[in-house]
């Protein structure tokens, strides 16, 4: 099944946000009423955006819809660490993201960088046609 990158690329879709995501991004106790640990948050949250907007959240494969997750999930993992594709039509994907974190605890537990384990889809805007 061939990629209609062309018609994605048409369909403005939505970029990734950490609001999209199922997981809290929260300070340290003690730092919570720190202005400067509140700056740092909002500033690492704007880092973790500005990462986030390559991918899109669909659950299903924006190019053929079948199900990327999950027991029948169509993702399968590539060569590259972290990287994959839609096995039904090859579309690129990304399972595994690296983010490096200061004085952030995520599910009461800090962390200094923050790994999140989610298939995302490559924005069809951040994508080029392989030339032939
Ligand atoms: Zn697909």
């Amino acid at each position: 099944m061939a990629i209609k990158l062309k018609e994605l690329q048409d369909k403005k879709l939505p970029r990734t946000t950490i609001a999209d995501l199922p997981f809290e991004l929260k300070l340290k106790k003690g730092a919570r009423e720190s202005q400067k640990a509140k700056e740092a948050k909002e500033n690492f949250i704007k880092i973790i955006n500005k990462y986030l907007r390559m991918f899109v959240s669909d659950k299903k494969c924006i190019n053929c819809e079948e199900d990327l997750s999950g027991i029948f999930g169509t993702f399968n993992w590539g060569i590259v660490h972290g990287e994959g594709h839609c096995s039904n039509c090859g579309y690129p994907a990304r399972g595994r993201h690296y983010i490096k974190a200061k004085n952030l605890v995520i599910d009461d537990k800090e962390e200094t960088e923050l790994i999140l384990p989610f298939i995302l889809q490559y924005h069809p805007s951040e994508l080029r046609q392989r030339r032939k």
